[in-house]
């Protein structure tokens, strides 16, 4: 359904243009046809690749119904995407500003319903913060001023759009975590390159007039909080198979793990504690809830139609990617979330974040992973089917390093008679315990 609603206006550098406004479901659209023809950029249709470029001092391209764009060589991210309806492509209001912002080379934004372009912003201040783990390089600006950041060739580039500031202010010495600062001064804008000693994680966080760029160590993890999953429960019984139901195994296992460690000092909070549901969701907020430094999740394996397959293995997460691609992609999709002119970024920006944290611990999931499986095989006799990676939702978790262990498989007849002896149940969760304890250790 669609409602012609308001007229938009925009103001280029005090030239005022009209633009029709047009709802679809939630969101309203500007006709692509009219912005360049008003605003005098050249665009074309690609019929074969279904892509529009619209070209002024960058290239924009756009697929209908796409939400990522290219801007120059990189893709970035739009919380809605394009669409065409009748042979006519509309773009979502909520990235106008970031593609003008980009064709023109120019600052965008919206104020009192009127985007602004061309419109020179303030940068009052620079300043440092310096403390042992963190550096931060603190930007005082006009809260209209937009921003890029992104990650080129290895060095951190910020770009600040149409800015007025006083030279003398200007900084171009390193402090603290940050080397070197190398500034370009354009015509309509300021950018940044930022050298660190080592390939430190750095962040841009957007407060009011404060744009504060961090640098930080990345600190080993002292494991002191525990939390201890027992899989499935209630009316999800797990793998279930010769009188053997998985989800009272593995509530059995994490009791018994869940005791060794508080034996062993660790603070542990389990899931759950009886035979009960508890949605995956509910499992990882429990988790980044308490702020734990660790998640095990205790699970059987099955294999119905072939009862061959025996022993056990410890997963960590991953999606379809590797580590690095991530990270690139968070990065080219970072500046996107904090530039969208209203709230519409702000879920998107939840989600990137929860990616970048997980990248973080994907390798410290990895090492425990490791610790834990070696400890099974040595400890318990089950035949070692190695550490494995999958995209497990009971994974996702925001604040710590997470893995999966899969003990035994309930089909397999040698597997199952382990799982019937109280004492393998015992020697699995030891097992585990000591694993987490090395990996602890190593982490101190
Ligand atoms: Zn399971």
């Amino acid at each position: 359904m669609i409602l012609l609603l308001f007229s938009l206006s925009i103001n280029l550098s005090g030239h005022f243009y009209t633009l029709r406004e047009y709802k679809i479901g939630n969101e309203y659209y500007i006709l692509c046809d009219s912005l360049t023809r008003k605003l005098e950029l050249s665009s074309h249709w690609d019929n074969n690749k279904q892509v529009l470029s619209i070209q002024k001092e960058k290239a924009v391209s756009i697929i209908p119904d796409n939400p990522f764009i290219k801007i120059d060589d990189k893709i970035y991210q739009l919380v809605t995407p394009p669409v065409k309806i009748n042979e006519k492509l509309l773009l979502p209001k909520s990235s106008l500003g970031l593609i003008l912002r980009s064709i023109l080379n120019m600052n965008a934004f919206f104020k009192n319903g009127v985007l602004e372009i061309g419109t020179r912003v303030n940068i009052y201040n620079f300043k440092w913060t310096i403390e042992p783990s963190l550096t931060r390089y603190t930007i005082e600006c006009s809260p209209t001023l937009n921003h890029f950041f992104n990650k080129n060739n290895g060095e951190w580039v910020l770009t600040l759009f149409n800015p007025i500031y006083n030279k003398e202010i200007l900084d171009q010495t390193g402090k603290g975590l940050i080397e070197e600062i190398e500034i370009e001064e354009g015509e309509s804008f300021l950018k940044f390159r930022f050298k660190t000693k080592d390939d430190f994680q750095m962040d841009i966080i957007r407060k009011g007039k404060f744009l504060n760029i961090e640098v930080r160590k990345f600190e080993k993890r002292n494991i002191q909080t525990i939390v201890v999953d027992a899989g499935h429960g209630g009316k999800d019984p797990g793998a279930a198979h010769a009188g053997l139901k998985e989800k009272d195994l593995v509530l059995d296992i994490s009791k018994k793990l869940a005791s060794k460690l508080t034996e062993d000092g660790f603070n542990v909070i389990m899931t759950r504690v009886n035979d009960e549901f508890l949605p995956l969701k509910e499992r990882t907020s429990i988790a980044d809830k308490e702020k734990a430094d660790f998640f095990v999740s205790i699970h059987c394996n099955a294999a119905y139609s072939k009862n061959s397959m025996h022993g056990a293995e410890v997963y960590f997460l991953s999606a379809a990617k590797n580590d690095w691609a991530r990270t690139v992609e968070a990065t080219e999709n970072s500046a996107v979330r904090f530039e969208s002119e209203d709230n519409a970024g702000i879920p998107e920006l939840d989600y990137i974040l929860n990616d970048l944290a997980q990248t973080q611990f994907l390798k410290e999931s990895q090492e425990a992973a490791i610790y834990i499986q070696e400890s099974l095989i040595h400890k318990c006799d089950v035949y070692d089917r190695g550490v494995k990676q999958a995209n497990f939702y009971v994974l996702r978790l925001n604040y710590m390093p997470a893995v999966l262990v899969e003990v035994a498989f309930l089909t397999n007849p040698n597997d199952r008679k382990k799982l019937r002896n109280e004492n393998f149940l015992r020697q699995a969760a030891d097992a585990i315990a000591e694993g987490i304890k090395q990996y602890a250790r190593a982490h101190l």
